[in-house]
């Protein structure tokens, strides 16, 4: 039996990374009574369905310092929490065409390296070709160049998320799995506590928004709305593949579109779909405001998007081929996982106070850069709570210009 709870200093709802993270990180405060309510499973939502690619290659400024930051604790985490290996720094590789757009990534490197990127670098054609990881599998004659950064890699999500919240029980999480929020009272604009399924109330003074893609809906139950979207976003699996020849690959991106890197015996691979599907890619397929059905939809694969010769899958593969050449014959796909990006209207997250409801804070819309900004949200959360200044100057992440219908500061292009 779950323990039965009245009150808590801070009720987390949502139990995927970044309420694993924000959890772990309040629980480190000392004398604060922390609960986190989860309706189905830890890491049950978009956490166990993302590609887990961390890098450090953005254009913005908070996003480079969020990976920073995050980069850090992820290198240190299997030692400083006790757990396996859960970051593999294979390399993130961004290959262009196009020698336009390679000099517009040479100057975001420039950027990086100023903000203390260390690693990253620029390479031209041959050099990219040549590395040694990718065992001369490109098609030398499409690529002009490359951005390279050999401390990104991928993470294992659902490992990170149980230890985060693990290790948040030992220093006393009270962790309410199988528990579904349903309303945020308030009294005078204020907080005071969640409703849950059965009827019965936490009382709280603070109300931490870590929902995902559901993050809307949970804003909602405060009687606010938050510019969010949930725009599905599907992962091929192939075939098993030689594990000596694949599984070194790095992250490759081409010209910021089709992806692929190793997983298990074979690869995975995707694509950022915007640049070629008419609208862009929120109307494809449409975003929806019926929360219920985009839930039963999380798995389902439409027809458009499965395995079939004309499918969006076999479509990727193509794209991929035309730089390496071994897809075309070798690689087939054998199985589909799916899930939702949660996305603002400039694709970078939302974390902070809710200027419309006292004791209410976001920490959701991450994108796809939710698996590999979890750790500094965490941190960031921790210091808004303690009214304490974040390690970083979060600005660009705050809602309130989004409220007045306005843009943040610091664009973000590199959203993949
Ligand atoms: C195909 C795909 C590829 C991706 N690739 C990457 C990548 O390469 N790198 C990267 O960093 N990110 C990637 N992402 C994004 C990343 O997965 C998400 O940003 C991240 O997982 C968000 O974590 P979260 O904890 O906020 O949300 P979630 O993992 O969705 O967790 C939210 C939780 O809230 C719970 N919940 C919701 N409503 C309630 C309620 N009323 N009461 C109680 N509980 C509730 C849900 O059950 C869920 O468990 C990808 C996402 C997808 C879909």
């Amino acid at each position: 039996m779950p323990e039965k709870v009245q009150s808590a200093d801070v009720v987390i709802i949502g139990a995927g990374i970044v309420g694993g993270s924000i959890a772990y990180h309040l629980c480190r405060e000392p004398g604060l009574k922390v609960v986190c309510l989860e309706r189905e499973g830890v890491a049950a939502g978009s956490t166990s369905r993302s590609a887990a690619a961390f890098r450090h290659q953005f254009s913005s400024r908070i996003n480079v310092e969020m990976s920073l930051w995050s980069g850090r604790a992820y290198c240190d985490f299997s030692e400083s929490m006790g757990c396996e290996p859960i970051f593999a720094q294979q390399g993130y590789l961004f290959l262009y065409s196009d020698p336009a757009q390679l000099e517009a990534a040479s100057q975001r490197v420039a950027h990086q390296r100023a903000l203390g990127v260390e690693n990253v670098q620029v390479l031209d054609g041959p050099a990219a070709c040549s590395l040694p990881a990718l065992e001369d599998t490109l098609a030398a004659d499409k690529i002009a160049g490359a951005t390279w950064c050999p401390g990104d890699g991928f993470l294992h999500p659902t490992t990170i998320t149980q230890v985060y919240y693990e290790r948040a029980k030992e220093l006393g999480l009270i962790s309410r799995i199988g528990t579904r929020a349903t309303t945020i009272e308030r009294q005078n604009g204020k907080v005071t506590g969640v409703r849950l399924a059965d009827d019965s109330l936490i009382e709280a003074p603070i109300v931490i928004n870590a929902a995902g893609w559901w993050g809307n809906e949970v804003a909602r139950m405060a009687g606010v709305e938050i510019p969010l979207v949930a725009v599905k976003r599907y992962l091929y699996l192939t075939n098993q593949l030689e594990p000596r020849r694949v599984s070194h690959f790095p992250m490759t991106v081409f010209d910021l579109g089709p992806y692929y890197r190793p997983e298990s015996n074979g690869l995975l691979f995707g694509s950022d779909d915007r640049p070629k599907k008419p609208g862009g890619w929120q109307s494809y397929p449409p975003p929806s405001q019926d929360f219920a059905a985009l839930l039963e939809a999380q798995d389902g694969v439409p027809e458009d998007f499965g395995r079939s010769l004309d499918g969006y899958g076999i479509e990727v593969l193509a794209e991929i081929a035309e730089f390496v050449p071994f897809f075309e014959e070798e690689v087939a796909i054998e199985s589909i996982v799916c899930g939702y990006y949660e996305i603002t209207p400039d694709e970078k997250a939302l974390i902070g106070w809710d200027p419309r409801v006292g004791g209410l804070l976001h920490a959701t819309g991450f994108s796809g850069h939710g698996v590999m900004h979890a750790p500094a949200t965490g941190e960031i959360v921790r210091c808004l709570v303690r009214d304490k200044e974040p390690p970083f100057d979060i600005g660009p992440l705050r809602i309130d210009p989004l409220l007045r219908n306005e843009e943040r500061d610091d664009p973000e292009v590199m959203v993949i």
